[in-house]
């Protein structure tokens, strides 16, 4: 399978509009980050994790052909804003199909009500089908298996994805140790880490590093980067060995 890092920033992105912090203003290509997304191809099919502002942009860098699935990690506008621009996609394709917590999808269905209306709706406007995620119920994707991995952003629950030995994590603080067992000895881990400084609701370095402990993938890629973490060569020189930080375009093969 083919992982490809669609985009691996915080949620204002790297640059931030009008900043003047350094990184802000880096030269390092790696150092831009748009928000965060995964695109993970299989044999069987093509899954994107999360569908930010920064998606039209995302489908136009990495070329993506076709989406099998949508899959959402929660409701939060730097993963569902983009949602709009599924249009190529629906007028190649027909609706596309998504996957979300049930309440997601009503998020989804009251923001986007053009989208998931049924009667009097605007020919241009894209039709999505709705599939609803449950903890400890994997689902298909095509033929492929996908795992769903509960954890908490703060107090708002959010899920993660295990694809085979491929396990996808995002704004996540929390997890309870029934959750840990789905995961363990996976052999790439993608997990969000804001920052050096304590957050709320988001890992931080000290915080990932022990997760990463408990999990024991073969390899870790860091995201969900603020600026604030610094620049993408030196937090690499902070990390253990077999924890990398993540770049936007970053493409890895399992
Ligand atoms: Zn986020």
């Amino acid at each position: 399978m083919k992982i490809y890092f669609l985009g691996t920033g915080t949620s204002q992105g790297i640059p931030v509009i009008g900043s003047h912090h350094s990184v802000c203003l880096s030269s390092d290509k790696k150092d831009n980050r748009l928000r965060v997304s995964v695109w993970i191809e299989t044999e069987d099919a093509s899954i994107v994790i999360d569908c930010g502002p920064d998606f039209r942009q995302q489908m136009l860098n990495s070329k993506c052909p076709k989406i099998d699935g949508l899959l959402f990690t929660h409701e939060h506008a730097d993963h569902t804003a983009g949602l709009d621009d599924i249009r190529p996609f629906f007028f190649k394709q027909g609706a596309i199909a998504i996957y979300a917590h049930e309440r997601v999808l009503k998020n989804l269905e009251r923001r986007f009500d053009y989208i998931f209306q049924t009667e009097n709706k605007y020919p241009g406007a894209p039709s999505v089908s709705e599939n609803e995620v449950i903890n400890d119920q994997p689902f298909t994707v095509n033929n492929e298996v996908v795992i769903p991995v509960n954890a908490y952003h703060g107090s708002l629950q959010v899920f993660g994805y295990r694809i085979q030995d491929f396990v996808y994590l995002t704004d996540i603080k929390t997890m309870e140790a029934s959750e840990i067992k789905k995961i363990k000895g996976c052999e790439v881990l993608v997990v969000n880490c804001l920052r050096e400084e304590p957050h709320n609701t988001h890992f931080n370095l000290e915080e990932v590093l022990h997760f990463i402990s408990l999990v024991r993938p073969k390899t870790t890629y860091l995201t969900h980067i603020s600026h604030l973490f610094g620049f993408h060569e030196e937090i690499q020189k902070k990390l253990p060995e077999n924890v990398f930080v993540a770049y936007d375009n970053l493409e890895i093969n399992i």
